[in-house]
């Protein structure tokens, strides 16, 4: 088993370690190579086993003191989600997906399904993806106690039939659901692959996965099943937690998805920050990138670990995006902005920057579209 790949404060290499599991009897097998080394870009810092963001906009806040004063008594929330579930089918309907124009994706373009929050199943140059995938009712460490959704999945993981791989961004609730990995697992087995960024593999392998890849910023991995697809973890400013005693001690980021043909960035859960600028240069311009657009009030307590709408356009911007999709609303009340406001800040946001609004859209939960055809 390798141990976490960690820098030291100054950014220097202490551990080297990119390994993929793909035998029943969770032996290694080391995967690192020169790659490791192949950028010179911003690397996480980690300090005995505890990563932490390397730029100056990260501040390491007071979470749950910060956390609690802000949230329980000094900042309104906005956020009026209905309670009638005809007035969120007016604003917020759930399609069910088309499965024929999943089972059958085009030759050309990038596909995308928007399942609901940060899950979305992405096809591109024959390989089917899911970012970050949740099914259940809540985004919590117990299914009775916890955010739950308001909006329910336009389908269930049964439903789906193709899926090759999944990328996890990191490992908050919202985004690494124990129910839907054992789900995943369920239903496709062996045949799928997981990536994940360092220091989440074990949790995988606990939970049943079989062929798990673990990466830190800026190592690729080629995909086994079909090596003209190359998978890459690549920043994000953002955290880890998801018990007492964990806090930071697995890394998060995004992820570029790169075929012969196209490519598609994640940007998984974040807040603005330069690294933005370094991924498109590195691997840019993108296909399609899904940009996280909610979750983001108050700024006092959201700033350094989640976009608005207006930085979500410059992460577009800076990663050279062709066509974004808007992620990480609509489907839980994690924050306190008007549940809606996400979707109608960012046409406004993109007239701001000049930019058409075709080129950053959301979609409806289960709705398909396809781009850069
Ligand atoms: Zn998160
Ligand atoms: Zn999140």
């Amino acid at each position: 088993m390798s141990e976490p790949c960690c820098l030291d404060t100054s950014g220097r290499m202490t551990e080297n370690m990119a390994s993929v599991d793909t035998t029943e009897n969770m032996a290694s097998v080391n995967t690192t190579d020169s790659r490791i080394n192949k950028s010179t870009r911003t690397k996480p810092l980690c300090t005995n086993g505890v990563y932490k963001n390397p730029w100056k906009t990260w501040k390491d806040p007071d979470f749950v003191l910060k956390f609690m004063y802000k949230m329980l008594i000094a900042e309104k929330d906005c956020s009026n989600i209905p309670c009638k579930t005809q007035e969120l089918d007016k604003h917020l309907p759930v399609l069910t997906p088309e499965f024929d124009q999943l089972e059958n994706p085009p030759n050309s373009g990038v596909q995308a399904t928007w399942i609901g929050h940060a899950s979305v199943l992405v096809q591109l140059d024959g390989i089917t993806v899911l970012t970050d995938p949740i099914f259940s009712d809540r985004c919590s460490m117990v299914q009775w106690l916890g955010p739950k959704r308001y909006r329910p999945p336009p389908c269930k993981v049964d439903d789906l039939t193709v899926l090759d791989a999944v990328v996890i961004s990191h490992n908050h609730y919202d985004h690494l659901d124990h129910g839907s990995v054992v789900s995943l697992n369920r239903k496709f087995g062996d045949k799928l692959w997981w990536y994940v960024p360092i220091g989440t593999r074990q949790w995988m392998l606990n939970t049943g996965c079989k062929n798990v890849v673990e990466l830190s910023w800026w190592e690729e991995h080629q995909h086994s099943p079909n090596p003209n697809i190359m998978f890459a973890l690549t920043p994000a400013q953002h955290w880890c937690k998801r018990t007492a005693t964990d806090t930071n001690k697995a890394l998060w980021g995004s992820w570029v998805v790169k075929g012969p043909k196209h490519s598609f960035f994640f940007a998984g859960d974040t807040a603005y920050c330069e690294g933005f600028k370094e991924i498109g240069e590195e691997y840019g311009p993108f296909d399609l990138s899904a940009i996280p657009i909610g979750a983001y009030a108050p700024r006092s307590v959201m700033a350094a670990q989640h976009v608005d709408p207006a930085e979500a356009v410059q992460i577009h911007t800076d990663v050279k995006s062709r066509n974004s999709l808007g992620i990480h609303w609509g489907t839980f009340k994690l924050t306190y902005e008007f549940y809606l406001e996400p979707q109608t800040r960012l046409p406004e946001e993109l007239r701001k920057a000049d930019l058409s609004e075709d080129c950053f859209v959301t979609l409806k939960h289960g709705e398909t579209r396809i781009f850069g055809e």
